[in-house]
């Protein structure tokens, strides 16, 4: 029997726990597939999956299972010596995207600093240092991926910002064109904006990069962080725009909640890093290698990848519909099951609603409301979510 209390819980927070999030009091006690249940047992159907990271839904078997098993055999050694897992990991990734070789750490921010050191590391030579990054993109909360970060907001009251990014408009390649100089080693960049709106790249954009890219020497990097792991309906992003990237971040889904990030840089970039040039001392352990590890073959297994195109058509003609009924709601955008729907005012009213209903989903940017299921949402649960979209934009749209 649970006894604990939201009040209880509130409290130490408010005590304890530095306030740099607007928490919602909710207080989860435990999630199953595509729900959570709160500390009055409440069910939610739980279209934030923890911001794009329990893809296989809470708690997948398999997934715990590893878990446990791997828990009570080795936790870490860290990296001055050999796991298993690791590089069972490294290969599995490899073979699902292109041949190269991963760097692991422990979340997003990290796995992009790691692109940025390889990316001026591989420059440091012909004095390459800069490095060419978007408006409106996300790649965390270090210094230097906040300097990366488009969104000037969260960079407010932490200046100086570090040196070496250079801003440009997204979905502009003639913008990156006239950016290039003889200081630039890279161009980075989401193939699919999270944060800043569930903005996908268009196709001859990153193909167009891709050339510009190789016309001038530079590396191009995906910050897939948000969108890799199957969350656009291929495993990795770049395969859904059929661009491929010199190397690539990824973090969020890659654990299903058990933190572990990576990069995965091609091969004629493996020797760039050498010995004592990076390192990370929790990167992949054995625990979160081998959790991965699970992640990846049940998304193989389960054909997880085809629940995804099929439900992604759902949501989306779904959403479509209750536009032409709401005027609140713009339209709708994204890929696979990153999905967002333009709202016409910021989208923390109908979030509130929608959790009055027994349902968690996310903003992004100024005015999307973002849905991003597990990848393995069902099509019951599918139905469910647009009832109660549909029940909750009656309500914001009648006030
Ligand atoms: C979440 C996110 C990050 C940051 O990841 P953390 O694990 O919070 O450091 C970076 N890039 C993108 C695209 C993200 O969505």
């Amino acid at each position: 029997m649970n006894t604990v209390t939201l009040e209880e819980i509130s409290a130490l927070y408010e005590k304890y726990v530095m306030e740099t999030y607007a928490r919602a009091d909710l207080l989860f006690i435990r999630g199953q597939g595509s729900y959570l249940y709160d500390s009055t047992g409440r069910e939610y159907l739980d279209f934030a999956a923890g911001i794009a990271v329990c893809s296989l839904g809470h708690c997948h078997p398999a997934v715990t299972k590893a878990i446990q098993e791997q828990a009570a055999k080795l936790v870490h050694v860290s990296n001055l010596f050999l796991n298993e897992w690791q590089p069972r990991l490294a290969q599995k990734l490899v073979a699902h995207g292109f041949d190269g070789t991963c760097f692991f750490c422990n979340s997003g921010a990290e796995a992009n600093e790691a692109l940025i050191k390889l990316a001026r590391k591989n420059g440091s030579e012909k004095g390459r240092c800069e490095i060419i990054v978007m408006n409106d993109s996300f790649h965390g909360r270090t210094l230097a991926t906040l300097a990366a970060t488009g969104r000037s907001k969260y960079r407010k009251g932490f200046s100086p910002d570090m040196p070496g990014f250079k801003f440009v408009n997204y979905n502009d390649v003639e913008a990156v064109r006239n950016a290039i100089d003889g200081k630039t080693a890279a161009v980075m960049l989401e193939p699919v904006q999270g944060e800043g709106g569930i903005i996908p790249a268009d196709r001859e954009y990153l193909k167009a990069l891709r050339e510009l890219c190789d016309e001038n020497d530079i590396m191009l990097l995906f910050d897939e962080v948000q969108c890799g792991m199957g969350r656009t309906g291929s495993f990795f992003a770049w395969q859904s725009f059929g661009v491929e990237p010199d190397a690539l971040s990824m973090a969020k889904a890659l654990g299903n909640g058990y933190p572990i990030g990576a990069m995965i840089a091609k091969r004629k970039y493996s020797q760039v890093l050498t010995p004592g040039t990076h390192a990370s001392t929790f990167g992949g352990t054995a625990l979160a290698s081998a959790a991965a590890c699970a992640v990846i073959d049940a998304i193989d297994q389960e054909k997880v990848l085809d629940n995804v195109a099929k439900q992604s058509k759902v949501l989306m003609d779904g959403i479509a519909e209750l536009a032409k009924k709401y005027p609140c709601i713009q339209g709708v955008r994204g890929k696979g099951l990153m999905i967002g729907a333009i709202l016409d005012q910021p989208a923390g009213k109908i979030l509130s609603i929608l959790r009055g209903k027994g349902m968690i989903a996310l903003s992004a940017g100024e005015n999307v409301l973002r849905l991003v299921p597990p990848l393995n949402v069902s099509d019951e649960e599918c139905r469910k979510a647009l009832e109660l979209l549909d029940s909750a934009f009656a309500e914001l749209c009648a006030k």
